[in-house]
């Protein structure tokens, strides 16, 4: 091996690792943050009131060593402790893989909003504005400063990059929200119920921000399809509840999702498929 690739091995492994404890971490804020607890203290500790040992809390490792019971009492750890874990470690690999230095190190950031915005929905159906208004804030002050996140070709003025990221970012959070915002209208005159909540509208602001508004569409319409693919696999699993309402089931996790698997996989092609239509259009 060259030297690059020991380099390339070398900074993989160090964002696995960066992502395990961010991802364990992430679980603490998602299973406190809800109840209005602290994530720093108390420390963790299972239901019988012992804390839980440093050597107990290793990242995905320790759920396995253990077959996730508390080591005192025998309690069940929830499966989606190390499931957390592990997730965000790969996140966090494959992004810093597809986007590099600076890009994937924003996109982590960006990633480590929206793993606890889109499981919090799930457990409680509310997205808590921290990350989606302050998701979109964030996303803002990363399109000034890191105008490649948009793709800005550098012009060799840092003011005219930093004011063409900012647009972008802008861009995308209006036409994030503004996409989710008439679709929930429609919905509602057509259902005459709430169909998706105020928290989707904010959430795509984050989302626009961060991917401008090619990765807000894709997350958009991609997040309905990962989401239908996931209802029906997760369909035999899920407690069901006979109640009048029928099943509410949070859309933020699919767009969360969507906007994920856009930085990951999906950029380049829908770059050059609305590339395309722009092309198709001027010369029409
Ligand atoms: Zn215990």
């Amino acid at each position: 091996m060259d030297e690059a690739m020991w380099l390339n091995l070398y900074f993989g492994s160090l964002v696995v690792l960066i992502g395990a404890c961010v991802g364990s971490f992430l679980n603490v804020v998602i299973y406190r943050l809800p109840t209005g607890e602290s994530v720093v203290t108390p420390r963790s500790h299972c239901k019988c009131g012992k804390p839980i040992a440093w050597y107990d809390n290793i990242p995905v490792l320790s759920w396995f060593i253990l077959r996730g019971r508390c080591r005192h009492c025998g309690e069940r750890f929830s499966f989606r402790y190390p499931l957390v874990e592990a997730g965000t470690a790969l996140v966090f690999l494959g992004l810093w893989h597809a986007g590099g230095w600076p890009v994937g190190l924003v996109w982590i950031v960006f990633a480590g909003l929206m793993i606890p915005a889109a499981l919090i929905d799930l457990d409680t159906m509310e997205i808590p504005d921290r990350f989606s208004i302050g998701g979109f804030i964030l996303g803002m002050v990363f399109s000034v400063a890191v105008p490649s996140i948009h793709a800005v070709e550098p012009s060799g003025l840092l003011f005219i990059d930093a004011t063409r990221g900012g647009v972008a970012g802008l861009l995308g959070a209006f036409v994030g929200s503004g996409l989710v915002l008439w679709v929930a209208l429609t919905a509602e005159a057509i259902l005459r119920k709430e169909a998706m909540g105020f928290g989707d509208v904010k959430l795509m602001g984050a989302i626009g921000a961060f991917c401008g508004w090619q990765g807000a569409v894709f997350s958009f319409f991609g997040g309905a399809v990962i989401g239908c693919l996931l209802l029906v696999l997760c369909w035999p699993f899920m407690k069901r509840e006979k109640d009048d309402e029928g099943h509410r089931i949070p859309f933020g996790p699919a767009l969360a999702a969507g906007a994920v698997v856009y930085l990951l996989f999906a950029k380049p092609y829908v770059s050059a498929y609305f590339a395309n239509i722009q092309d198709v259009l001027q010369n029409f």
